[in-house]
């Protein structure tokens, strides 16, 4: 059995706003055993002085796409399985290292990464997955040129983040083999998007029968559906239809965002991938058509918060870089810093985070029973987010599962 036990710093429980002092954290193997704020006896456990560091659960980022490792997704999907997968093993270190101990893929990844990383093979999150999005044909899914209508996706491989399905039955069989295939929840394309060639912003993804029909099969399964969604309308239907995860929300208006609040949804922005698509996109081959839209869903990203929050609308933290845009990672924090405080970005980090993955009281906190995902920060991410920031700079100890990934203590 292995054993540690972590005294003489500070607690960051995401239930409260202020660090306390003084609590001891015992952890045996994978889970944190016991938490007190009297000294625990663990003769057999290694002691860990954090020398007044903060302990804090490991983050949670409930959108990325870990076997996107290219900004042109088509080029990206083509790839041989064997690269992408291995692409993907990289990326999946460096979101371990910035200190995220889960993440949730909303497209692409798939049940051979959570077994890889589970089975110890690559060093990476706790991966949540979705399986293969599904899009429309034409939707924000279908990567192919206008003039290409060979019906050939690549949906089969791994750096592929999509599938092409069509019609009520076509969809729900494609949802019911992502689930079969070990997806937790089921991802859908139910409005246009920015790094895809044919769809406008403004076109809805899927007719009412067909998300109807999706939310179904995720229900029957025990899980939700979640879709990615700009525009007022596009959202105002999705959560008409029973979609319960909201991703980016950009465009959403107040009476939308109290409606879901009211529905129990979870919106999940993405507002860094607007940020880095604008500055570095094109460098790295997003497409004339792409960079067209940007802005529309850019300028509107921080009202989109303000929305949210005053609604009552519950945020998780996301992100959604793809390829190397993936180092604009911790730029999410000060975005979100800019309109919520540092308590709700931590929140969605760690408490909201764990409710979409459908993990929670295992994840996003330090608590007995709890899977021992833990940080140990120099300073406090309350009064300074930043901390949070640099790629793990600021982070000496990274522990997944009761393992140390990084431990300079
Ligand atoms: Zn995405």
């Amino acid at each position: 059995m292995t054993s540690y036990l972590f005294t003489g710093g500070y607690w960051l429980d995401p239930q409260r706003s202020e660090l306390l002092e003084g609590v001891h954290v015992l952890v045996e193997n994978d889970r944190i055993k016991e938490v007190s704020d009297r000294p625990i006896v663990a003769s057999s456990a290694e002691h860990i002085d954090l020398a007044g560091k903060t302990l804090m659960p490991g983050l949670i980022d409930c959108h990325v796409h870990v076997v996107a490792a290219l900004v042109d997704l088509a080029t990206n999907a083509m790839a041989p399985s064997s690269l992408a997968a291995l692409r993907a093993a990289r990326i999946l270190k460096e979101l371990l290292m910035r200190g995220f101990t889960t993440v949730r893929d909303a497209g692409g990844a798939d049940h051979g990464l959570v077994r890889a990383i589970e089975d110890g093979l690559i060093a990476g999150p706790r991966l949540v997955i979705s399986g293969k999005a599904l899009s429309q044909t034409g939707g924000h899914g279908d990567g192919r040129a206008r003039s290409n209508n060979r019906d050939i996706s690549f949906s089969e491989r791994v750096g592929a983040l999509c599938r092409l399905a069509d019609g009520v039955d076509g969809v729900r069989k494609a949802a019911r083999e992502e689930i079969k295939a070990g997806a937790d929840f089921v991802k859908i394309m139910a409005n246009g998007g920015v790094a895809s060639p044919n769809d406008p912003i403004h076109a809805l993804g899927y007719s009412r029968d067909e998300i109807k029909a999706v939310v179904e099969e995720a229900e029957n399964a025990g899980t939700y559906v979640a879709a990615h969604l700009y525009t007022d309308e596009a959202i105002a239907r999705a959560v008409e239809c029973g979609v319960h995860s909201l991703e980016h929300c950009n465009l959403i208006q107040p009476e939308t965002a109290r409606r879901a609040a009211k529905a129990g949804a979870i919106a999940v922005p993405t507002l860094v991938t607007y940020e880095a698509l604008a500055s570095d996109g094109k460098t790295f081959g997003l497409g004339p058509e792409s960079v067209a839209k940007i802005e529309t869903v850019r300028k509107s990203g921080l009202a989109s918060l303000d929305i949210m929050r005053s609604a009552g609308l519950p945020m998780a933290f996301g992100s959604d870089l793809l390829g190397p845009l993936q180092r604009y990672h911790c730029m999410e924090w000060e975005i979100r810093r800019r309109v919520q405080p540092a308590v709700e970005v931590i929140a969605s980090a760690t408490l909201i985070g764990a409710k979409l993955c459908k993990l929670e009281g295992r994840i996003g906190t330090i608590a007995p029973g709890a899977f021992a995902d833990l940080l140990v920060v120099d300073g406090d991410p309350y009064r300074d987010i930043g901390v949070l920031q640099g790629d793990g700079a600021h982070m000496p100890g990274i522990m997944k599962g009761g393992v140390f990934y990084k431990r300079a203590l």
